[in-house]
């Protein structure tokens, strides 16, 4: 007897489609380009008339998982607490105090736990948020400015993050600068000097 399988769908060729209609946008925004921007996004929120610092902590399936920019502790008034850099008294400085982007972002994930994601980071992390982001078991970090690469914190960073196995890489962003214009939804077929709302070249 032979038994016959009602349920086996035969795979058929995909009905070609015009090429005309599958035209997608090309100018769309990457995803490395994408994370960065989010870093720089939330950085644009912090109190710190200094230094603005934001991270995006991403998975494997390129979904964010965290985001945060440097300030204050929770609950701690930021209007109580110095933003200055430096001070008679070190006490009157922000260093005592301030929670950095990283910290804040792995703190703020909304998954069970940031094991082998990637942070987006502006600044290059500093040796204290290294040792979160290799406790937390973030596998790769790519930074934007290594401005105080010659510091003893950087450099104790880069040993941690040597020892550690973790790979840190400079981000090179396409464009120097992407502009978010509110208007461009109302008005979606016109270009700015490229795509999204205002992608515009260095
Ligand atoms: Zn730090």
């Amino acid at each position: 007897r032979v038994k016959t399988n009602k349920n086996l769908t035969i795979k058929s060729k995909p009905t070609p489609v015009q090429p005309s209609l599958t035209k997608k946008r090309q100018d769309y925004l990457e995803w490395p380009e994408y994370f960065m921007a989010v870093a720089f996004l939330s950085a644009q929120r912090s109190k710190d008339p200094s230094s603005q610092v934001g991270a995006c902590i991403v998975n494997q399936e390129n979904k964010i998982v965290g985001i945060g920019y440097n300030g204050m502790p929770n609950g701690c008034d930021d209007d109580l607490l110095p933003w200055s850099r430096s001070a008679d008294n070190k006490l009157d400085t922000k260093y005592p105090y301030v929670c950095h982007a990283e910290l804040n972002a792995i703190m703020n994930k909304n998954s069970a736990d940031v094991k082998g994601c990637t942070m987006y980071v502006a600044l290059f992390p500093c040796n204290e948020c290294t040792k979160l982001i290799i406790q937390a078991g973030i596998k790769d970090v790519i930074y934007l400015s290594d401005k105080y690469h010659d510091t003893p914190e950087m450099t104790a960073s880069r040993r941690l993050l040597n020892l550690a196995g973790i790979t840190y890489k400079q981000f090179q962003p396409k464009q120097g600068r992407i502009v978010i214009d509110f208007n461009s939804i109302n008005h979606p077929g016109l270009k700015t000097s490229s795509g999204f709302g205002g992608v515009q070249s260095p």
